[in-house]
């Protein structure tokens, strides 16, 4: 059987990191499926629809990823759906350690199929998060060596001359 996994996450915007993330999982799995969520309580600069069509141009060298817009379902749930056994989540900290390991618990006795698999973050983009590149994009400043060079393109669009 084919070992497929799920990578969820808000990807707003989609950062090396992520990518990372992705060409490491890529090659541990014979599928990787990225799924963009809204995360209304994150403040979202990006629609799930404009982030699906951004990771996919990213990610276009890595034939055995694809990427999805999550509907509006619980993770877990989509996993099943799509017939995925694993879940692969990036750890940068011990903070993401704390929340990652709950959501992992309750994620394994909703779902016990599916089994979640933490890559530690590269220590180079350690520090590296979303909020963050929206934080410098906003002032307009160069996140070229922080995002794939086409979500730079549409961060600098995004934001325009508008500087914060
Ligand atoms: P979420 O809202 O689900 O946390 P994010 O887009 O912030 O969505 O992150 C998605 C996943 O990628 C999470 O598991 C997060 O820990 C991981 N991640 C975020 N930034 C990095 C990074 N710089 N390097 C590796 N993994 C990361």
């Amino acid at each position: 059987m084919s070992r497929k996994a799920i990578f969820p996450g808000s990807f707003d915007p989609f950062t090396n990191g992520h990518l990372d993330t992705v060409q490491r999982a890529s090659k541990l799995f014979d599928e990787v499926i990225i799924a963009c969520m809204t995360n209304i309580k994150k403040h979202p600069l990006f629609t799930a629809e404009e982030k699906q069509m951004l990771i996919e141009a990213a990610v276009a060298d890595l034939p055995n990823v694809n990427v999805v817009a999550l509907p509006h379902q619980l993770t877990v749930n989509f996993a099943q759906s799509l017939g995925a056994q694993y879940m692969v989540r990036g750890l940068r900290s011990p903070q993401d350690f704390a929340y990652e390991a709950d959501v992992a618990t309750i994620n394994s006795q909703l779902a016990p199929q599916v089994e979640t698999v933490f890559l530690l973050a590269d220590p180079k983009y350690r520090n590296l998060s979303s909020s963050m590149v929206k934080e410098v994009a906003s002032f307009g400043a160069d996140v070229s060596q922080l995002v794939p060079a086409n979500i730079a393109e549409a961060l600098h669009e995004k934001f325009g001359d508008h500087h914060a």
